[in-house]
């Protein structure tokens, strides 16, 4: 495929903007464009016409069907086709699409979970039509199918999925944005600002033939047991290598695949651990950015199943070696049109950009056991403070130079200000920061990348507008309290600059201790970390509590993006997802056990037994005290299997989620031993060598 090729396919199976124009009349076109860039309501008045042109184009690509797309709670994206078939009455039939049908949906989907928000008699959740994420075309392998973004809610128009609470905290965001902006004398009329987002996103490949043999994989995504081989990641030859042909074929229809559907894939690459690798693509404004993630975990699925691959999406497929995430590049654009985390070229707007600075410091500070749940699941718990992954401990990386800057803000008062070396708010000229990679620090959860943030711990299956969510809402309260303090000081008759130099001193006074730039990977780092007060929440189980306290709730009312009951819904939601999976794991765990390991255990000390009796008849002097020894390990190992195995049983019994997570960890270890016991030919699970290294 050449580089014409390439530009020609990019966003085919999509209704651009640009499409739409050749579909809509001039008037309607005008409507939708305000509803899509400035966010004003949809003119229901045009629903019908935009229907119509939907309909058209899709029929154009050959769709079938036309499905509303949406994100529910389960993490994953769900879809429900309806034919665009009508029969007409004389034998024949007419394709229909009309307004009301591309506005909202009745999927009648009663099975999602909504954490007690429907009650039977009101089960029913309605999808509304997202104008401002394009539809888009799906192709099977015979038809297709047009795809509506919509969000999930329920009658009484409450959030029952991913997007509708990602929307309200875009709008909560801009709104405070906006507000700070006037002060710097930014124009906001008609204007709104916005969050850009790129997801980096870490995934595994392995062959579908290992796959299928583990029981594990095929039911949890993860595998259960695996002795590590004696090499895996240790010498990082694997990170940016040359990447093998295979899966260059892979990434190549990857590509494609994904620039069909216009979304903007950049960046491909080997990573650290074998059989890992990453995606890139070009940042978008934020929901756009999440519906294409969500696309973009399914496209690699469907690529990796046609080139006789599987690909994991789950944070760690593999113990002992990296996990996978996903990094999310946050950053905001001004209604100026101007990257607001950007240091700027003039004191002005160095202003701005430090106020931003503070406010997410003070921000992540005070709300980090949150941003911390927003990350959790059974998933992550594995990949949090493991192998080159970010602990679960929240803190800022600003890198050396901006360090120096907050420190000088910390120090300076308006009075000590004209003494040199300390920064004054709208005057002194910020140095230049570095923007290259050589001075990021890979540890950090939260990293300021030259003119973004770099979240790390959203997990790699994870659909990313929980964390965003969170990260808006957060920052739109710390820019509340900023402005309300700025406000009255300025209406008090106290100067500007002076004003907020002062708020943004007091800020650095009392969040400081959530900065760190050392290696966030090492014990030193917990010990001071828990001196300086900061949650360590190694669990889900914990870290999602703080989604139901009372500050919380007050935070997101404020803000209207989940109300009370909105909340103890996902609160109870992910707990119950969370205790599903360990015990779905648990069961797994104990099936491959006792009909797959233990079974080839007892027939190979058969085996065994048969031959060091057969020997010693044999030659009569001979010494089998090895023999007898490896016979003697491999039996205590199989008592100590069906011991685990017979607590796991116990501890599902009780639905005590600690002990299963105990005796789980308990089985793996006995398994793991005697996977170097047992002939590697009789051996029923695929090795980690294998599904590593061959490909
Ligand atoms: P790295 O951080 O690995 O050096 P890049 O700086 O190229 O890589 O960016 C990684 C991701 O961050 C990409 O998806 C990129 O589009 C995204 N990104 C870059 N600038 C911004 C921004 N202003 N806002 C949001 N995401 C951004
Ligand atoms: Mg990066």
């Amino acid at each position: 495929m050449d580089a014409m090729d390439c530009s020609k396919l990019y966003a085919e199976d999509v209704f651009t903007i640009k499409t739409m124009r050749n579909f809509l009349s001039a008037k309607a076109n005008l409507s939708l464009m305000d509803t899509i860039i400035k966010r004003t309501n949809l003119d229901p008045a045009i629903a019908d016409e935009v229907a119509d042109a939907m309909k058209t184009w899709a029929l154009s690509k050959g769709a079938t069907h036309f499905t509303h797309w949406f994100q529910p709670l389960t993490g994953a994206t769900a879809e429900k086709h309806d034919a665009f078939i009508g029969p007409d009455r004389e034998g024949g039939c007419i394709m229909q699409f009309s307004g009301k049908e591309l506005i909202q949906g009745e999927p009648d989907a009663s099975s999602f979970p909504s954490g007690g928000l429907r009650a039977t008699f009101e089960a029913r959740g309605y999808t509304a039509w997202d104008p401002t994420s394009p539809a888009f075309i799906k192709r099977g392998p015979k038809g297709s199918t047009l795809c509506i973004p919509t969000v999930f809610c329920s009658y009484s128009g409450e959030a029952l999925d991913e997007k509708a609470p990602l929307l309200r905290s875009m709008e909560a965001l801009s709104k405070q944005v906006c507000r700070l902006a006037r002060h710097f004398g930014i124009e906001t009329t008609g204007k709104r600002a916005y969050v850009t987002m790129g997801p980096e996103q870490e995934y595994f490949l392995i062959d579908k033939r290992f796959y299928e043999s583990r029981l594990d994989l095929l039911q949890t995504g993860r595998t259960l047991f695996g002795r590590q081989p004696a090499k895996h990641q240790q010498m990082e030859d694997h990170y940016f290598s040359a990447i093998k042909p295979r899966i260059l074929a892979f990434m190549e229809d990857l590509d494609r695949q994904l620039w069909q559907l216009g979304i903007p894939a950049k960046t491909r690459h080997n990573e650290v651990c074998p059989a890992q690798f990453e995606i890139a693509p070009v940042f978008e404004e934020l929901s756009l950015a999440v519906d294409h993630n969500m696309l973009t975990m399914e496209v690699l699925r469907n690529v990796a199943e046609e080139h006789g691959l599987v690909c994991l999406l789950h944070e760690k497929p593999f113990a002992g070696v990296n996990g996978s995430g996903k990094h999310n590049n946050w950053s905001v654009v001004g209604p100026h049109g101007r990257n607001w985390l950007t240091p700027g070229d003039d004191p002005h707007e160095n202003a701005e950009f430090l106020t931003m600075i503070c406010a997410l410091m003070k921000a992540i500070d005070a709300h980090a056991t949150l941003l911390r749940a927003s990350v959790a699941s059974a998933g992550n718990d594995h990949r949090l403070g493991a192998n080159e992954a970010p602990p679960a401990i929240m803190s800022i990386f600003l890198g050396d130079q901006l360090t120096d800057v907050i420190e000088q803000i910390e120090k300076g008062t308006p009075k000590s200000s004209k003494k040199g070396g300390i920064i004054k708010i709208g005057v002194t000229s910020l140095p230049l920061l570095p923007r290259d990679a050589t001075d990021r620090n890979r540890t950090s959860p939260f990293a300021f990348t030259g003119n973004k943030f770099e979240f790390r711990a959203v997990g790699s299956s994870h659909n990313c507008s929980a964390a965003n969510t969170l990260l808006n809402t957060i920052v739109a309260d710390a820019l509340d309290e900023i402005c309300t303090e700025l406000e009255a000081a300025v209406a008090a008759g106290k100067e500007f600059n002076t004003t907020l130099q002062s708020i943004l001193q007091k800020i650095v006074k009392k969040h400081k201790r959530i900065l760190f730039n050392g290696d966030n990977y090492t014990d030193e780092w917990k010990a001071e970390a828990a001196k300086r007060g900061l949650p360590n929440l190694t669990s889900t189980p914990e870290a999602l509590k703080s989604f139901i306290a009372p500050q919380t709730i007050k935070l997101f009312e404020k803000h209207g993006v989940l109300s009370r009951r909105e909340l103890e819904s996902r609160y109870k939601t992910f707990l119950e997802a969370y205790e599903t999976i360990i015990i779905v794991e648990a069961n797994c765990a104990n099936t491959i056990a006792k009909t797959m390991i233990i079974p080839v255990a007892i027939k190979y000390q058969n085996e065994l037994a048969a031959y060091i009796t057969s020997v010693e008849k044999t030659l009569a002097k001979t010494n089998s005290k090895e023999s007898k020894k490896l016979l003697k390990d491999i039996s205590e190992q199989v008592e100590a299997a069906l011991k685990a195995s017979r607590a796991i049983e116990a501890g599902v019994e009780k639905g005590n989620i600690e002990k299963i997570l105990k005796t789980m960890s308990d089985l793996r270890s006995t398994v793991d031993t005697l996977e170097d016991l047992l002939p590697k030919d009789q051996w029923p699970l695929a090795s980690y060598a294998e599904m590593m290294f061959i490909m």
